[in-house]
């Protein structure tokens, strides 16, 4: 038996400014990985790759890698990428397989094409039209027909953060690896409901997407091969952002149709608890120090939840920060600022030299009607690093993760981190790497909506939310949507 087996991953927010070239999905080379670069990247790790790998040594195929190709969140994926990466997987498959296993994100939105993976699948069939297509995916696809259409077996992630990215590509690799041994005939059914949940209130800690998640898995132990509940992304104006479901079962479309249907009529009843209401930035300040005069086991959270880079977000906007500057807080640090030009000054400067600079905002959103606001800050350069760490875990645990070079500005109250390449705050190591430790301080700001939670939450003394600005935002009213279907809620009242 012969497998291709590859990643094609990346969440578009087509209201990021943030570039998307090829180079973003080579986490710190210039290529992304292929071949048995990919296998040492990813063997081991928490990627359903990773999964798809081990299922395939198992059943002893030979296994064909073409390319893995992760970017971190940003705008519409420069067609010249997606060509370089599909191209690279239809050659694999042009070769000749048995089977194609696929780690994908399921929200990609290239220059050219609203739906990435449906294209990149599409193109797959029209190939090798009898081969079967299993495919790995975010919680956080914007599901489209074409995705359903040209594949075999979908599964996505069933937690938000995603600490189950590897057990979603056990789901996908042994429903399809059954379909070539003999043992079963997965069928699928999908759909979708119109609404938008705001990605504050999809954690899957929290209702309701906790008991959709627990009602997937309670069908998967009465037979279902796969059953999933894609929250969808926002963030992104496309004709089908939004929540969706899919389920796959043994050779009975009738009850994947009819368990897709009560998945989809849970969700939609609960479409009200999905709303996320803001709380005033001047507020949020207030609530923090109030928790942190309380004498907490841990430090206070400050989430900027409009500019985390998982969604897409510049993460050089400096409103959160500035509110804590203003207020003068201190025993603080700040993960993070990107700005590669500020750190490159503080590299000029050197270590313990006191800088003065023009830090964040170099990034303005069009989109959403802003231009970047630097803030001046001084203070001394406390570290310069290379930015490279591993994972710790729970999430994506054991992959390598590129902050490029990276500087902790100290400025007395506050502990600056500054990279050079978006990476979300979601692991222990990333602090690790900088020289702070979390548990030690008393206010800790993470621009980050719910992935801080895998690596971080146990440590919280206390969680505020605060409005910062971005193009993560979760007020609606800001973003211009032009081509999502409507009606739809809570954009229109149904
Ligand atoms: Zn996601």
């Amino acid at each position: 038996m012969k497998l291709v087996i590859a990643q094609m991953k990346h969440e578009t927010n087509t209201f990021s400014p943030v570039p998307t070239p090829l180079a973003r999905f080579a986490t710190g080379g210039s290529m992304p990985p292929e071949g048995k670069d990919a296998i040492a990247a990813y063997r081991g790790t928490g990627a359903a790759l990773a999964a798809f790998l081990d299922l395939a040594e198992a059943a002893g195929a030979e296994v064909v890698l073409p390319i893995a190709a992760s970017a971190w969140p940003s705008g519409p994926v420069h067609d010249a990428a997606f060509e370089h990466i599909a191209g690279r997987i239809c050659d694999a498959v042009a070769q000749g397989c048995d089977g194609v296993l696929l780690d994908l994100h399921g929200a990609m939105v290239t220059q050219t094409y609203s739906d990435g993976e449906g294209e990149l699948l599409r193109r797959i069939r029209a190939i090798a039209p009898q081969v079967p297509i299993g495919i790995a995916l975010d919680m956080h696809t914007n599901l489209y027909d074409t995705m359903g259409n040209n594949s075999t077996v979908m599964a996505g992630y069933q937690t938000y953060p995603h600490v189950d990215m590897y057990g979603t590509g056990q789901r996908a690799g042994k429903a399809l690896l059954a379909l070539l041994q003999g043992s079963a005939r997965p069928t699928m059914a999908w759909g979708r409901k119109p609404m938008l949940p705001h990605v504050m209130r999809q954690g899957s800690d929290d209702s309701p997407n906790r008991e959709l998640q627990a009602r997937c898995r309670e069908m998967e132990a009465q037979g279902a091969l796969s059953a999933t509940v894609f929250v969808g992304f926002p963030n992104a104006d496309i004709h089908d952002a939004g929540l969706s479901a899919v389920v796959v079962t043994d050779n009975d479309p009738t009850r994947a149709r009819r368990w897709c249907d009560e998945l989809l009529d849970m969700a939609w009843a609960q479409r009200q608890a999905f709303v996320y209401k803001i709380e005033p930035l001047s507020e949020s300040m207030a609530q923090a120090q109030r928790l942190a005069a309380g004498k907490p086991t841990g430090p206070i959270v400050l989430l900027d939840h409009s500019d985390n880079c998982a969604s897409g977000g510049t993460m050089d906007t400096m409103t959160v920060l500035g509110a804590m500057l203003d207020a003068g807080l201190q025993d603080a640090a700040a993960f993070a600022i990107f700005d590669p030009e500020a750190v490159q000054q503080m590299m000029a400067a050197g270590l313990g030299a006191e800088v003065t600079l023009s830090l964040g905002g170099k990034l303005d959103m069009p989109s959403i009607g802003l231009k970047g606001q630097p803030r001046v800050v001084t203070g001394r350069v406390k570290l310069l690093c290379d930015g490279h760490f591993r994972n710790r875990g729970p999430m994506a645990s054991g992959e390598m993760n590129a902050m490029g070079p990276t500087a902790v500005l100290d400025t007395g109250g506050i502990q600056i981190v500054v990279i050079s390449n978006h990476v979300e705050p979601h692991d222990l190591a990333a602090f690790e790497a900088v020289g702070i430790s979390p548990d030690r301080l008393k206010f800790l700001m993470l621009k980050s909506r719910i992935h801080w939670r895998a690596g971080l939450r146990s440590l919280a003394g206390g969680v505020v939310e605060c409005a910062g600005t971005g193009v993560c935002t979760s007020d609606y009213d800001l973003l211009a949507f032009k081509h999502v279907r409507r009606p739809i809620y809570p954009l229109d009242a149904i």
